[in-house]
């Protein structure tokens, strides 16, 4: 088990009793002594003192910032009585006693009096600690109220038991393979440093809930046997203003001088949302002040001196201000997605090794019933299914325990996540399928990478992935015309197979549009409109890229000119979506039906496959 230190609160509340002990003892002597020492002389109104000294009878005079003594002349001009008057803050006087030629001194303070004037300042505030301090531990409430700034980070060493490490994670192995390296880094820094490289500061773990992201960080931290600072970004936002970045700054203090390290903040998006989307009332300033603290501390620790590597999750990067994006900061990226047939699989292993199975139970068609679940939800499948056999009294969890556990948990999912039935599955996968055969030989697509029918985040019920396979930054006309099309091959694909419509293609057709609009009225390929740009927004771009559909001032025919051509250049991409996938019709059966078997199909084995599709 991680061992819990909390090393720092218990000395500090030894230091501040102390403090508050001394402080009272110096306020009483203070009084004492005043009493004792106190000015006895007689005192003067300071404009009788400026008289005196016009009047050439001050002989000399001592100035202190709350009191000026002086002596005047007695009748005979001999030094004669001593006065004294309190000051009122006056640049001419050491001109005026010069030019009066009056003997004088700024002396130091009287002790009694620049303590009691320190202590006025530093008393009050500590009774009322005091006070507080005596309320609040008889209340019982929060923990130390001296120590609100000390940060809360749990420190997690590694000890030989229960130490965590990549075993017990699958299902995501790209991520696995990225933090491995991180290992590295942690390990043996020099040999990194050694070469010139500089060690990445921070690392952002991007997915849905539940996948595994702190189960990674702590992995890593077992791994490379480096303690672990684990803080949530939630616990950050808090009442008191000033808090939220001073425990920023402990943190990495800390950190810094056990270095090497790794520091985990959780729900990075509670502190770390976007300052321009914060709202029109200037946002939450105290996170605000958090995020420039984090941002701060960055930037400020040299990745050479201390291996000091930050992690990060969140299941909202969308909503991270950019800045934390920024080269030295998390500038690496680590996607924790859901796990695809195999990886479930995998999975349901790991956390079946607790439990005792009967020989009955099939964990791959387990894992076939499951798309979507994520890691946690697997773990807690497995938990369900044991207890359903305990309470069935049975000494072996059967799989018809995993079979009711299932939909117990899918019941619960169904109101956080998608699970897809059957017949949505279905279609999906000849939506995927769809994109990926038009996407194979239309000019200007990308090349497809990855065919998959696990949902992903809220939005997605499937996905095809293309990566570029070069950097373009100019596309022609066809190779546009074809990127429509490709977009439209999902919904092409439904309408051939099924023989109608569902609202799964909204995004593609939203895209396509918007793309055959670029076409006609910002770069000018349409014949009927000619090489006009129609779209302000690009020339302007700086002056009003807020305000969507910034067009030119135009005629009404035109504006009906431009809808017409974008229309005529989506209907014809759909034309030849459904052509391709027509000619086609065999590729497009046998890739989806393989494709709802594995719910994946990427790499060489999908290049092999999308090679036979046949042109139109
Ligand atoms: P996240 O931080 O992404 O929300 P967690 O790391 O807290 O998810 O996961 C919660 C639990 O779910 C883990 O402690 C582990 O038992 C299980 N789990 C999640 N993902 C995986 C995975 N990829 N492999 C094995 N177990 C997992
Ligand atoms: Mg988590
Ligand atoms: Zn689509």
């Amino acid at each position: 088990m991680p061992v819990n230190k909390d090393p720092q609160p218990s000395r500090a509340r030894l230091i501040a009793n102390l403090v508050l002990w001394v402080a009272t003892g110096l306020f009483l002597i203070n009084v004492v002594a005043s009493g004792f020492f106190g000015s006895q002389l007689t005192k003067e109104p300071y404009s009788m003192f400026i008289h005196r000294v016009q009047d050439q009878e001050v002989l000399r005079a001592s100035v202190g910032q709350n009191e000026i003594r002086y002596q005047v002349k007695d009748e005979a001009g001999q030094p004669g009585p001593v006065y004294a008057t309190t000051p009122i803050f006056d640049l001419q006087l050491p001109q005026l006693l010069e030019d009066k030629g009056v003997e004088f001194a700024a002396v130091p303070p009287p002790r009694g009096q620049w303590l009691s004037s320190l202590l006025s300042w530093v008393i009050p505030p500590l009774i009322f600690i005091a006070i507080w301090r005596f309320f609040v531990a008889r209340n019982g409430g929060p923990q130390g109220a001296l120590s609100i700034g000390k940060s809360k980070a749990r420190v997690y060493v590694e000890g030989e038991t229960g130490k965590i490490t990549f075993d017990d994670i699958a299902g995501v192995e790209e991520a696995k393979a990225e933090l491995v390296e991180i290992v590295d880094f942690l390990k043996t820094p020099q040999r990194f440093t050694d070469l010139g490289a500089k060690i990445p500061k921070g690392v952002l773990l991007v997915g849905p809930p539940g996948t595994g992201k702190t189960l990674m960080a702590k992995a890593v931290a077992g791994e490379a046997g480096v303690p672990f600072f684990s803080i949530s970004g939630s616990e950050f936002v808090e009442l008191f203003v000033g808090v939220g970045s001073s425990r920023v700054r402990d943190l990495f203090e800390q950190a810094k001088k056990q270095a090497p390290c790794i520091i985990f903040i959780d729900e990075l998006d509670a502190i770390g949302k976007s300052r321009a989307a914060s709202g029109f009332y200037g946002g939450n300033d105290e996170r605000e002040q958090t995020l420039n603290q984090l941002l701060t501390e960055m930037d400020g620790f040299d990745a050479g001196a201390a291996t000091v590597i930050v992690l990060a999750a969140t299941n909202r990067p969308e909503t991270l201000d950019p800045a934390l994006m920024r080269p030295g900061r998390f500038d690496r990226q680590v996607l924790v997605d859901r796990p695809d047939l195999k990886g479930r699989e995998a999975i349901l292993q790991i956390h079946a090794k607790g439990v005792k199975l009967a020989d009955s139970v099939d964990l791959k068609q387990i894992a076939t019933r499951t798309p979507g679940f994520a890691g946690a939800d697997l773990a807690n499948l497995v938990n369900e299914a044991a207890l359903l056999a305990a309470r069935r009294n049975s000494t072996r969890v059967q799989q018809q325990d995993f079979g009711e556990a299932i939909e117990r948990v899918v019941a619960g999912l169904e109101k956080r996540s998608r699970v897809l039935s059957d017949r949505e599955k279905e279609i999906v996968a000849y939506h995927e399928v769809g994109h990926a055969l038009v996407a194979a030989i239309m000019p200007g697509s990308d090349q497809v990478e990855k065919i998959s029918i696990v949902p992903r985040g809220m939005a997605a019920l499937g996905y095809t992935l293309q990566l570029p396979t070069e950097d373009r930054f100019l596309r022609d006309e066809a190779e546009l015309k074809g990127q429509i099309a490709t977009l439209l091959g999902g919904r092409s694909a439904e309408e051939l197979v099924f023989g109608r419509i569902t609202t799964g293609a909204a995004n593609d057709l939203q895209r396509a549009t918007d793309l055959a609009e670029q076409m006609v009225t910002t770069y000018g390929m349409s014949q009927v409109l000619g090489p006009l740009a129609y779209d302000r927004s690009q020339r302007n771009s700086f002056l009003d890229s807020g305000m969507a559909n910034a067009r030119r001032p135009i005629s009404e025919d035109t504006a009906k000119a431009i809808d017409l051509e974008v229309k005529g250049l989506v209907e014809a991409a759909h034309q030849q979506a459904v052509a391709i996938l027509e000619r086609n019709r065999p590729l497009l059966e046998t890739l989806a039906r393989q494709l709802l078997d594995t719910e994946v199909i990427e790499g060489e084995a999908l290049r092999e496959q999308l090679k036979q599709v046949q042109a139109v």
